[in-house]
């Protein structure tokens, strides 16, 4: 898999900025926004064309984490003390450190999640010391960043556009379009690409619904499901990454096959597919009928919190956020008692 990205380096106020700039500007695309800086902008335009393309946060320290500095260039008006204690500050509030890395479209997602407002963030709705403006000056490097309460109503607004104001997101008619074939193309399937933790969501999908199954919009569980209750020695080959399941899926980037969104989504969904393999003593290409590998998937699995709840359920960070109930699903329970009607049918 390809992993020679570019990083974009951005300080952590220039992502309140890029969010107040898109709040005092409704209705605009972002693509045409002037963000205050050339930098900037070339930033925004990447983030648009990849919205995955990594970003790292960098911010002027003196402790160990100073390997990361960035410099002065791109401070604002305020002071040295000012720029630092607001970079720190938004810092703290996303539990990241200076050198941070992520996806865009994660970092800007846990952001608007984690810091729906910046009233109380030094230099907006904070109160800041008048000696600190005294300080060395600053050198903004054309970045016209807002302050102040202004800025703060504008980032609110921003927050309010969502992540669609600033990466280009699926349109519905596209996934709803691709919702169609794929769910065609599983139903009519001579065998089956699903990747190791669906088999539990599948069962959770199966005992949330008290055998009111029918399909949803957002992916193919159902249709799965249903492939395997019609014929259930169907071969299943246990595929690493998205899977006949995800294409209509709204973090599903089907060029790319990869999905995104909702702050680690892929990470988490990696890890429990690796832990469903070792709880099975499979690995990825591995084939079996899908009666064969459901019984084994019960036998060895009976809780998610094994899986969905890393063992012990606790939730670490937002990267690592628990699906359903930590000490495990209702759901599943239910799901893996009726074998979702493929498993111990007769
Ligand atoms: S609890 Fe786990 S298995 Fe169930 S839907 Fe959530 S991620 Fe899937
Ligand atoms: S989140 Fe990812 S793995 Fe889950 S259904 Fe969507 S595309 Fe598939």
């Amino acid at each position: 898999m390809k992993s020679d990205y570019r990083t974009l380096d951005l300080r952590p106020y220039q992502l309140v900025h890029i969010v107040a700039v898109l709040g005092a500007n409704p209705g605009c695309d972002a693509g045409e926004l002037d963000f205050g800086s050339a930098r900037l902008n070339a930033a925004v335009r990447e983030m648009r064309a990849l919205a995955y393309v990594p970003v790292r946060l960098r911010a002027n320290v003196t402790s160990i984490y100073a390997f990361q500095n960035p410099g002065h260039d791109e401070d604002t008006e305020g002071g040295a003390t000012l720029n630092t204690a607001r970079d720190l500050d938004i810092l703290q509030r996303l539990g990241l450190v200076p050198g941070a890395t992520m996806p865009a479209i994660d970092l800007f997602d846990l952001l608007l999640t984690a810091m729906p407002t910046v009233d109380d963030i030094v230099g907006y709705g904070e109160a800041v010391p008048a000696r600190w403006a005294e300080g060395p000056a600053a050198t903004a490097d054309g970045v016209a960043a807002m302050g102040g309460s202004d800025a703060a109503e504008a980032y609110r607004k921003g927050v309010a556009r969502g992540l669609g104001a600033l990466f280009v997101l699926r349109k519905s008619e596209e996934m709803a379009r691709v919702k169609q074939d794929s769910a065609k193309a599983m139903l009519e399937a001579k065998s089956l690409r699903i990747r190791p933790h669906h088999l539990m969501c599948m069962t959770c999908f199966y005992g949330g619904r008290e055998g009111e199954l029918a399909p949803i919009e957002e992916d193919n569980l159902c249709e799965a499901i249903v492939a395997m209750q019609r014929n259930p020695e169907i071969p299943v080959t246990l595929v690493q990454g998205p899977c006949m399941i995800c294409p209509p899926c709204p973090y599903y980037d089907q060029a790319a096959n990869l999905c995104y969104l909702h702050v680690g989504i892929g990470l988490r969904d990696e890890k429990k597919d690796t832990d469903v393999l070792r709880l099975l003593g499979l690995d990825y290409g591995d084939t079996l009928p899908a009666k064969d590998l459901l019984a084994l998937l019960y036998e060895r699995v009976p809780s998610t919190k094994l899986v969905c709840g890393y063992k012990d359920g606790i939730e670490r960070g937002p990267s690592w956020r628990i699906c359903d109930n930590p000490e495990g699903s209702e759901r599943y329970r239910k799901g893996r008692a009726q074998g979702i009607g493929v498993v111990g049918q007769s």
